[in-house]
């Protein structure tokens, strides 16, 4: 598939997205400390961690779903850090949210045009749609379906389908393997690292850290909201101390 995204405008030393010292409470939860990543334009970058380290308050705060209490979130060079969700979209940022938070009561056909309605892809409605159609014939034949109706895989695809809907530059994916068969696990994996090929830079928070480690250019764990440790992804697999404390080997 070719996506309709804009060519990538970062200078190449530039990061297209580049997080530093963020900060997000929840009440007296200390959820994010002081946390930096950076993903290149056109890499994989993963974030990882043990439940509750703070991966999916991260990435809502990247993606402008949550306001940081500190902190700078550049994306493409400029400063994004208290810019709200649609306007993050609208920058070419689509965060496919934990859960696959998708229009139950809407058809599969309609969750896509909905988020298809933004500014920046919406002369591209019909394109992208066949775009997605293409990449998940399942959707395309359940197009009349209730969403609250699919399976949870179908629900995956359609919450992700919903994310290109956006033409994004930066695919952010908070654990889209959560739930999922080890064939449609697989089938996700692929497909992310195909949309990777494509162009689209990914961004993705997961449990499934074997194959996570196995596609990421470069990795962070995160602990208690901070970053731990980093690395390409194959280093990381092959790191004891994480083999230990997250791949369940001693
Ligand atoms: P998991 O892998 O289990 O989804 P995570 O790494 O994504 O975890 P977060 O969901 O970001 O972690 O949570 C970080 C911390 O913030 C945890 O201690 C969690 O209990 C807390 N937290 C998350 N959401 C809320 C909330 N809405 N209210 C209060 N505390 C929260």
């Amino acid at each position: 598939m070719t996506p309709a995204i804009a060519p990538h405008a970062t200078a190449p030393d530039v990061p297209l997205l580049d997080v530093s010292g963020l900060a997000y409470d929840y009440g007296g939860v200390h959820a994010v400390q002081d946390c930096a990543f950076s993903a290149p334009a056109g890499g994989i970058v993963a974030l990882i961690g043990g439940n509750g380290a703070g991966k999916s308050t991260t990435v809502q705060c990247v993606a402008g779903a949550l306001r940081p209490r500190s902190g700078s979130i550049r994306f493409d060079g400029q400063d994004i850090t208290t810019l709200p969700a649609h306007e993050t979209v609208e920058r070419g940022l689509a965060l496919v949210p934990e859960g696959r938070l998708v229009f139950q009561q809407l058809s599969v056909h309609e969750n896509l045009l909905v988020a298809g309605r933004v500014q920046r892809a919406r002369a591209d409605v019909s394109a992208n749609l066949d775009k997605v159609y293409a990449l998940f014939p399942r959707l395309k034949e359940r197009r009349g379906q209730n969403a609250g109706s699919l399976s949870g895989g179908e629900q995956q695809m359609l919450a992700i389908g919903r994310g290109l809907m956006t033409g994004p530059r930066l695919l952010i994916l908070d654990e889209p393997s959560l739930g999922l068969s080890p064939i449609l696990v697989a089938t996700i994996f692929k497909l992310i690292r195909d949309l990777n090929a494509e162009g689209i830079t990914i961004l993705i928070v997961e449990q499934n850290l074997h194959q996570t480690l196995a596609i990421a250019d470069h990795a962070y764990v995160l602990e208690k909201g901070r970053v731990a440790r980093s690395g390409p992804g194959q280093e990381l697999l092959n790191d004891p101390a994480v083999k230990a404390a997250y791949l369940g080997v001693a």
